[in-house]
């Protein structure tokens, strides 16, 4: 394989005996070999640890830098949320191996990003991933949103017990909202508005305009999947 060749890359990880890699994992892999993308995480829970070996050889042969370590948090991420819930939540993540890749050049970045304990701020996040800073910023509301939901259903489903607040943390059990305003936070919290062939998550503004960053981004990722023969 000649050096961070997207294409000879992403025909080496569609060739992976038992298939290893979601489609969108894979163009991600492709846009950092490409340039289009600083740094790709990759959940490693979800792949069986034998066939782990190959791809760290595949990565490595395309000359791609690789860190596993912890997927890096937000500076305000748990804003208004107790200590015992923030510090389950974190300690739940610390369960999830995550694989970085990136180009070489970008590894310090990467190393200091999964360290730092205060947590990234949106433009750092952004750079790192090559997204939009709005959808970032987004993204990162509804995931608070989410915490301080979860935190106040959990609180509430066990009284306050800390040590069983803890475990549902872990256990990542889903609570029920108790109505109907609940409700609707927590769908504004769980919104889904992704941009096609990316892991972008839409702020509204990009989403409803076709020449937005995000749109953009999107139609850069989508010549990127056909010229490596994972899209049409
Ligand atoms: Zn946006």
């Amino acid at each position: 394989m000649t050096s961070q060749d997207p294409i000879a890359l992403v025909r080496h990880l569609m060739a992976l005996e038992p298939p290893l890699l979601e489609i969108l994992e894979m163009l991600e892999l492709a846009a950092v070999a490409d340039g289009l993308k600083p740094v790709a995480a990759i959940t490693l829970t979800s792949h069986g640890a034998p066939p782990q070996s190959q791809l760290f050889g595949i990565l490595a042969a395309a000359r791609l830098t690789t860190i596993v370590g912890h997927m890096w948090s937000g500076n305000d991420e748990f804003a208004g949320c107790s200590d015992w819930y923030a510090n389950a939540a974190k300690a739940h993540r610390s369960d999830e191996p995550i694989l970085f890749v990136s180009q070489p050049c970008h590894a310090d970045l990467v190393t200091g990003a999964t360290r730092l304990d205060s947590g990234l701020s949106v433009s750092e996040e952004a750079a790192l991933l090559g997204y939009p800073a709005c959808c970032v910023a987004t993204q990162r509301d509804r995931s608070r949103l989410f915490h301080r939901l979860n935190a106040v259903m959990i609180e509430r489903a066990v009284g306050g017990d800390l040590a069983r607040c803890q475990r549902f943390v872990r256990s990542g059990v889903a609570l029920t909202p108790q109505d109907k305003e609940e409700r609707r936070r927590l769908n504004e919290a769980l919104c889904q508005m992704p941009a096609p062939y990316t892991s972008i998550n839409m702020c509204d503004a990009c989403a409803a305009e076709p020449d937005s960053p995000a749109h953009h981004l999107s139609q850069s990722y989508k010549k990127l999947a056909q010229q490596v023969g994972l899209g049409n």
